[in-house]
């Protein structure tokens, strides 16, 4: 026991100093001494729990697992992911892919200056809000609209704006939800200062519930929300936003997933709530996300009554909420698609996906079963999911490559993740499935180089 401790302590003396290592190292210092740091750490607590297997606890081992990390800490964490999962909206994936025009205006957006504040026609300074203004006033009907940073600030400011401290925010019990990420209504509306006054049961609420708050408080506004992520079945009723809209109250309409009036023609699509229905109706603000259905970068839509968005526009939290410009570029290029619903649907990633015939994933999944040899995978019929908190029932129908079910599951997809570019996968009834609709044509190839990469991984 005791002569095992001694030559630990020994081998724990001779671990080399992080100033020796870094030197060997030869890269910048700050770096260096984080790979160094690591590495000898690593070896310490190697020797400490006398742990079998690596690290190896020699210098030439240490500092060979120093260039290691290195190497890693030279490569940015964030990083291009192949998405086979099927879920079309995954948050955990950076949600809505950009349509071509999308990234092409945000890289041009990016290069260079722009022209985001200035008017170029007076040579004054305008609005970076003037670049989209128009075109969701075309696309929804408003009379005026707002971007911001992303559809949480677009609620909390359109709360605080037209409540604010001392107002009162009346609302359904069974819309005050949480949307995901600790976005929760009730938490909203106290940070917008107003006063919650909740009205109805979680499963049913009636006009009557409505107009008795009002009564107690006729200067209240009423907020309604969108059920994004989750559906209430059975013995339940809701007050449309259209009889919500004639109380005379101030109505607030946060509908989420942002879709467009006619939809882009996908029957899917007829269960959210489209922008312009509660425009029509006559909701003072209408709220959605600009990286759901919409199909566009991170960002928070307001549309509504020209003197709501003004008091939005002019409220302290705009700025704090404000849209940067890379965003801004993408939401222009998405929303002039938009206007043309038959190449939206083609051209946003989004859309296409939603959209995708049978006839073109089953093609895509023989061809991403092809290249990965058909001895390690098959073609099953499966479903996929939207996701990113909109339409929570629907099952999209496909095909998906079912790999071989002699690999353990959780094996193989840490294997697939850590290949480059990472896959991300599903497990199905025990077998790790990839689903050729959150994977684009030019995807195939190098998922199945991933998969065949990390199935010699685990047979070695
Ligand atoms: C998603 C969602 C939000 C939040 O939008 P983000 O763009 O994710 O910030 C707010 N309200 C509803 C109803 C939503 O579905």
């Amino acid at each position: 026991m005791g002569g095992g401790n001694d030559a630990a302590a020994a081998r724990l003396r001779e671990l080399p100093a992080v100033h020796e290592l870094v030197a060997k190292l030869g890269a910048p210092h700050g770096l260096a001494v984080s790979a160094a740091r690591q590495a000898i750490e690593e070896a310490r607590t190697a020797l400490v729990t006398r742990a079998a297997g690596p690290p190896a606890t020699d210098a030439d081992a240490i500092e060979r697992r120093a260039r290691g990390l290195l190497e890693s800490l030279s490569r940015p964490t964030l990083t291009r992911v192949l998405n086979a999962t099927g879920v079309i909206l995954h948050t955990n994936l950076g949600r809505a892919p950009l349509a071509p025009a999308a990234q092409r205006a945000l890289e041009s957006a990016a290069a260079g200056y722009s022209n985001l504040e200035l008017d170029l026609d007076s040579g004054q300074r305008g609005s970076r809000q003037a670049h989209v203004d128009a075109l969701l006033r075309e696309l929804t009907g408003a009379e005026a609209a707002l971007v911001v940073n992303n559809g949480a600030g677009a609620v909390l400011l359109a709360t605080a704006a037209l409540a604010g401290p001392g107002g009162a925010v009346i609302v359904s019990r069974g819309q005050l939800v949480e949307i995901g990420g600790g976005f929760r209504i009730p938490e909203v509306v106290a940070q917008s200062g107003a006063r919650l006054i909740e009205v109805g049961t979680t499963n049913r609420t009636r006009s009557e519930d409505y107009q008795r708050a009002l009564e107690a408080a006729p200067a209240a506004l009423i907020l309604r929300v969108h059920q994004s992520n989750f559906r209430s079945l059975g013995f339940v009723e809701d007050v449309a936003i259209e009889a919500l809209c004639g109380f005379g109250a101030l109505v607030i309409d946060d509908v989420g997933s942002g879709v467009l009036a006619d939809a882009a023609g996908i029957p899917a699509l007829s269960d959210e709530p489209p922008l312009r229905r509660s425009v029509a109706a006559g909701a003072a603000l209408v709220c959605c996300s600009g990286d759901k259905l919409l199909g566009g970068p991170q960002a928070g839509l307001l549309v509504g009554s020209q003197t709501a968005i003004k008091a939005a526009g002019e409220h302290p939290l705009a700025r704090a909420l404000r849209i940067d410009k890379l965003s801004l570029a993408a939401l222009e290029a998405t929303l002039m698609l938009l206007r043309d619903p038959a190449r939206a649907r083609l051209e946003i990633p989004v859309l296409a996906m939603l959209d995708a015939d049978e006839g073109t994933l089953n093609a895509r999944a023989r061809r991403l079963r092809a290249a990965i040899g058909a001895g390690d995978a098959e073609v099953v019929a499966s479903t996929a999911k939207v996701g990113g908190g909109a339409l929570p029932l629907l099952e999209l129908e496909g095909p998906a490559v079912a790999l071989a079910p002699e690999l353990d599951p959780a094996a193989l997809m840490l294997a697939l993740r850590r290949q480059d570019p990472p896959v991300i996968a599903r497990v199905h009834d025990g077998r790790v499935m990839l689903d050729p609709r959150t994977l684009s044509d030019e995807e195939i190839e190098p998922a199945a180089e991933a998969v065949g990469a990390a199935v010699r991984c685990l047979s070695r």
